[in-house]
């Protein structure tokens, strides 16, 4: 399915009708994409209702029911674990202790600090903690392979996070398209060069979520990445943000797309501030680019994009 979807997404592209019905049933469920303020005034109770409203008589008292008892529904794990929904930074309380892991690639010496990502704790920390994320070696399996079965289960059941199909939030606000994904080698020994998109950004600058997501690891544990912030997303899919100078969120929290979660830097193997963001599918280096916006891209991508969706219009005979 992962593989038909692109080619699906470009067949409909051709057709101007076919397009908006396809990503409607691939979007995220409304209440994902919604923000909470815009429910919050759909639901408000209409006070500006115009004079004219029909009037019913109200029931006699005696036909009314006594109210019931407001039911206190304890909040899902999804709404325990949920970041607040600002556009601020979210405050850290408390930091991991700070350490600086340095090493040698070939004949390159680097070190990944300082470490600066908050401490797990509350309800989050503790499903972090159930479901093994936020560790060395769920990262490591993250980059490389498929999400465990659990983690998967874990965000469909319990926090209702499904897949999605909808463009991809721009990660850092006004920041340019960098350097992207890079290949060597053709078919299949083709391997990534340079595996993420790098998007420019001075030191501090907010990085942001580009999809919901529920928090993996964060961290400076992986070599060259600095302070690495790994995101899982409802389809299985991963993003991941490097050589950060501070992580604001901890595994097992739940971000959407958009919000912040964490500061741009200069640390791991880096010549200077950045954001190298990397997108994986499977396990395998996926280039985003097609998945955001147009408007932020620049215009020769878009025109190479655009040359290739005529090309493929042409082959299938659509106009
Ligand atoms: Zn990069």
């Amino acid at each position: 399915m992962r593989r038909v979807l692109p080619l699906l997404l470009l067949l409909a592209a051709c057709d101007g009708d076919a397009m908006p019905a396809l990503t409607h049933a691939l979007r995220a469920p409304a209440h994902a994409a919604v923000p909470r303020d815009t429910v919050a005034n759909d639901t408000a109770p209409d006070d500006t209702a115009p004079n004219d409203t029909v009037l019913v008589d109200a029931p006699a008292p005696s036909q009314l029911e006594a109210p019931a008892p407001e039911a206190e529904t304890a909040p899902s794990l999804a709404e325990q674990v949920a970041l607040p929904r600002t556009d601020a930074l979210p405050e850290v309380g408390k930091w991991l202790a700070p350490a600086r892991r340095c090493g040698r690639q070939g004949r390159r010496r680097f070190c990944n600090g300082p470490r600066r990502a908050p401490a797990p704790h509350g309800p989050a920390g503790a499903l972090a903690a159930r479901l093994g994320l936020g560790t060395h070696r769920a990262a490591a399996e993250l980059v490389r392979a498929e999400p465990r079965g659990a983690w998967m289960e874990a965000l469909k059941t319990e926090l209702d996070l499904q897949p999605s199909a909808a463009p991809l939030h721009w990660p850092v606000d006004g920041a340019r398209f960098g350097r992207g994904v890079t290949w060597r080698g053709r078919g299949r020994h083709r391997r990534p060069k340079h595996r993420g998109v790098d998007f420019t950004a001075e030191v501090g600058t907010p990085v942001r979520a580009v999809a919901d997501a529920l928090v993996a690891y964060a961290d400076n544990t992986i070599d060259g990445y600095g302070n690495l912030l790994v995101l899982l997303h409802g389809g299985g899919e991963v993003s991941a943000y490097a050589h950060l100078e501070a992580i604001h969120v901890f595994p097992g929290q739940l971000v959407r797309a958009g919000q912040p979660v964490a500061r741009a830097g200069n640390t791991g193997i880096s010549r200077g501030p950045h954001l190298h963001m990397e997108w994986r599918a499977g396990g395998r280096v996926v280039d985003p680019m097609r998945r955001f916006p147009r408007a932020h891209l620049p215009g020769w991508m878009v025109r190479e994009f655009e040359g290739e969706e005529a090309l493929v219009c042409l082959r299938a005979g659509r106009p």
